[in-house]
């Protein structure tokens, strides 16, 4: 079957899934593969369900009466990616696509919340960045749509570039290069060029990229790109097209941002977020929004009404303790900021719940042992919980509590649960540390 032929199908049947779990009448069935799954498998079991279509890359069995409801691809994922493009390509609106090392779902959700006050946005559902979340992010977006906003991750090169191939973005945002999936990227130039790889495209196809002055390796990166918009701490940035300036008013416990507003006083946005680290997500969405012709007034409502969720900067109220719940992910640029922001909180009993860093290679070691000497030098702290292997050594001989998981650390806890407590919980996504929070 041709993408064309696909296609004409996929307009009776836009509601595409890849989980056999949760098939609803008319969906268009992909049955990828998996490591450990073989969606083939479940193509049957799919049509049986209500599915309209199956697209499979095996020869399977589809029940009574159901063959011409199978579409026997060469493989499934390409077939996928495919007509991800061909829908793209439908659409003459922005495509906005959202990458970087650390902030991407935070500054996708506040990107969307600001420009939805005005354009039918669609956007990235939850974390769904990677080759099968895209497509099928892309696939989502209805006819109605003015803006797509999409979220990319990537922890290897090449990626990114891929990912434009497909996704053809118009503007592009780069929240940071910091350290993360070193294991893939090998350094932090490796980090760049990876991340870049959107800024290459944009360059080669006359687009427009938004970036922080204040981090010195957009200049370098964003050299060439046709239109370059900018957002800053300072209002006397050198750079051309600055759309937002602000500076933290305060961030304890939420950030608020002093916005200097052009031409008019300046304006405090209280946000729901913790952590000082989110100044710039909030800059790059502010100017977005102006990019956009969306009032100021209208702006700050989206960013002031916006509340993180999925363990993401959030803070929680339970009994006597305040919980700053940052358990999403860890790596050492976003574990650097939380703990600086953390030590800056004011609060008499702090206590560091901090799960290992993953997918850092072969500075594991080295990372994990600048990680203790930030909290060793910060001091002061009522309690140091640190969980998994990466750990174990470090905590040798010190006030540190050790243990080997989250499991080992909730029995722990629940036997003298702490009171009066501010307490941080951070670390990589594996360890599973939003479980703690019953305990605390
Ligand atoms: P993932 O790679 O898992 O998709 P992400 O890039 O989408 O992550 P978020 O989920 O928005 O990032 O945020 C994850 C965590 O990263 C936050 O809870 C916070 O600790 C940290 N973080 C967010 N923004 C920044 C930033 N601008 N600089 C440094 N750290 C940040
Ligand atoms: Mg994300």
């Amino acid at each position: 079957m041709s993408i064309e032929e696909l296609y004409e199908i996929y307009t009776k049947h836009p509601s595409v899934t890849t989980d056999s779990r949760k098939i609803q009448a008319g969906d268009l069935f992909f049955a990828l593969k998996g490591p450990n799954f073989n969606g083939n498998l479940y193509a049957g079991q799919a049509l049986k369900d209500g599915a309209a279509y199956a697209v499979v890359d095996e020869a399977v069995g589809a029940g009574d009466g159901a063959a011409d409801r199978i579409i026997l691809v060469e493989d499934v994922l390409t077939c996928l990616q495919q007509l991800a493009a061909f829908h793209r390509q439908t659409f003459d609106i922005p495509f906005i696509a959202i990458t970087g090392s650390n902030g991407k779902t935070t500054t996708k959700e506040l990107v969307h919340a600001v420009l939805s006050q005005s354009y039918t946005t669609y956007t990235t559902q939850g974390n769904l960045n990677n080759h099968i979340g895209i497509p099928l992010t892309i696939l989502s977006i209805k006819k109605d749509a003015d803006i797509a906003v999409i979220e990319m991750g990537a922890n290897h090169l090449r990626e990114i570039a891929g990912y434009c191939e497909y996704t053809r973005p118009t503007i592009g945002l780069i929240t940071n290069c910091g350290k993360a999936h070193l294991e893939g990227f090998g350094s932090e130039a490796g980090v760049r060029k990876g991340k870049g790889e959107l800024f290459d495209y944009l360059r080669a196809h006359n687009g427009t990229s938004f970036s922080f002055a204040d981090y010195p390796y957009f200049t370098d990166m964003t050299q060439g790109i046709e239109r370059q918009y900018w957002y800053s701490e300072s209002a006397t940035c050198n750079k051309p097209n600055l759309m937002a300036a602000g500076t933290i008013f305060q961030s304890d416990p939420f950030l608020q941002i002093k916005l200097q507003a052009l031409h008019k006083a300046d304006r405090i946005i209280k946000t729901q977020l913790v952590g000082a680290y989110n100044l710039p997500n909030v800059l790059s969405a502010i100017a977005l929004g102006r990019y956009f012709d969306i009032s100021d007034e209208r702006i700050e409502q989206a960013i002031q009404a916006y509340t993180p969720s999925n363990s993401r900067s959030q803070l929680i109220q339970k009994d006597s303790n305040q919980i700053i719940l940052d358990a999403y992910n860890a790596n050492p640029s976003s574990m650097q900021a939380a703990i600086e922001n953390f030590a800056r909180m004011q609060g008499q009993h702090k206590v560091l719940i901090l799960g290992g860093m993953k997918e850092l290679g072969q500075d594991s070691e080295a990372e994990h042992l600048k990680l203790k000497s930030q909290i060793d030098r910060i001091g002061g702290w009522q309690q140091v919980i640190l969980i998994g292997p990466e750990f174990e050594r470090l905590a040798l001989n010190t006030d540190y509590s050790w243990f080997k998981d989250q499991h080992a650390a909730g029995s722990f806890l629940a036997t003298g649960p702490l009171t009066n407590s501010l307490v941080l919980v951070k670390g990589s996504r594996s360890n599973q540390l939003e479980k703690l929070v019953e305990f605390l």
